[in-house]
């Protein structure tokens, strides 16, 4: 299959080096210039997708997305399918996919989940929101990055699933980093601490595969000075989403929003911009109670 993919970051990257190495012709493009192996570099969004049957965006944001939404599609191919894999508010969603649908393409949102070790092994989980059929041509492309592709609904449910989860993604690496902090003032060793949690009630993703404490459990940020992988900013924007979504769903959240606060004054007023959304262990292992 001819396939556009524009936004080639830490995600969009091995996510398009592993279509084309599964045997489709990738052409990809991003504003950074990025050149991935395998996949044919445009120079413009508008020649990325130019002929291909289905065209994955893997952006930032809402914005951007609207913004490349808007560059592409009057380019796009009638019956192609518009797959956005960035984590982007309901809203960004839904209108992308109407401008899609009504030039004439399918749309389908599909956030992920698994990181940049999911993106780059190909077993993302999908969450998928929008119609049958557009699903289902998304649906061969999804199992090559991929492990498990859900359709959760029409065009935002996708995007709906994403932000509950990162909620508690948020939420949960909070807890493992000021527990490890903990722990280290109770003079316990990381790596037995590591065992115990790991295998017992309080284990998670964040400590199980993707610990924030170097040398400990699996390679993750942490081993490579807490370099995203999954940027603190990333994070934050996330847990924003959330509570924008449970504000105007008149939705109770006090962890997420006690997640939220706690990134933003990392990302904004401390050292956590630029860093893997796991440094919040080194920020707890510097503080005290006060
Ligand atoms: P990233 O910042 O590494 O990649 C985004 C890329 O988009 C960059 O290379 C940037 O140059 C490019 N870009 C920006 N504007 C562009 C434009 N107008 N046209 C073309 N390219 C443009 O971010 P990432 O970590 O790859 O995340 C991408 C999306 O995936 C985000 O929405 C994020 O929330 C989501 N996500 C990330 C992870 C993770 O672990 N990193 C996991 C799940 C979901």
């Amino acid at each position: 299959m001819k396939i556009g993919f524009i936004g080639l970051g830490n995600m969009g990257a091995p996510m398009a080096a592993n279509l084309a190495k599964a045997g489709h012709d990738v052409t990809g493009f991003d504003t950074a210039g990025v050149s991935v192996e395998g996949v044919t570099k445009a120079e413009t969004a508008i020649d990325a997708v130019r002929g291909a049957e289905a065209v994955i965006t893997m952006l930032p944001n809402g914005d951007i997305l609207r913004a490349v939404a808007d560059q592409i599609i009057p380019h796009m191919e009638k019956g192609a399918v518009f797959i956005d894999c960035s984590t982007v508010d309901v809203d960004s969603a839904r209108a992308v996919a109407d401008q899609a649908e009504q030039a004439g393409l399918l749309a389908v949102d599909a956030p992920v989940s698994g990181g940049i070790g999911g993106a780059a092994a190909g077993t993302l989980t999908f969450m998928a929101g929008g119609s049958d059929a557009a699903f289902a041509k998304a649906a061969p492309l999804f199992e090559i990055m991929g492990q498990k592709a859900v359709h959760c609904g029409a065009a935002g449910a996708g995007q709906a699933a994403k932000i509950c989860n990162n909620m508690i993604l948020g939420v949960t690496m909070i807890a493992t980093c000021e527990a490890f902090a903990l722990a280290d003032k109770l003079g316990l060793d990381r790596q037995k601490m590591f065992d115990v949690v790991s295998t017992s009630s309080g284990y998670s993703w964040s400590i199980n595969a993707y610990c924030p404490a170097p040398g400990v459990g699996p390679q993750s940020p942490a081993d490579n000075g807490y370099k995203p992988g999954f940027a603190a900013e990333l994070m934050l924007k996330d847990l924003r989403l959330s509570q924008q979504a449970a504000e105007s769903a008149d939705a109770d959240t006090p962890m997420g929003q006690i997640a939220t606060a706690l990134y933003e004054q990392f990302v904004e007023s401390e050292d956590g911009k630029g860093m893997d959304f796991s440094a919040m262990l080194p920020r707890f292992e510097k503080r005290g109670r006060s």
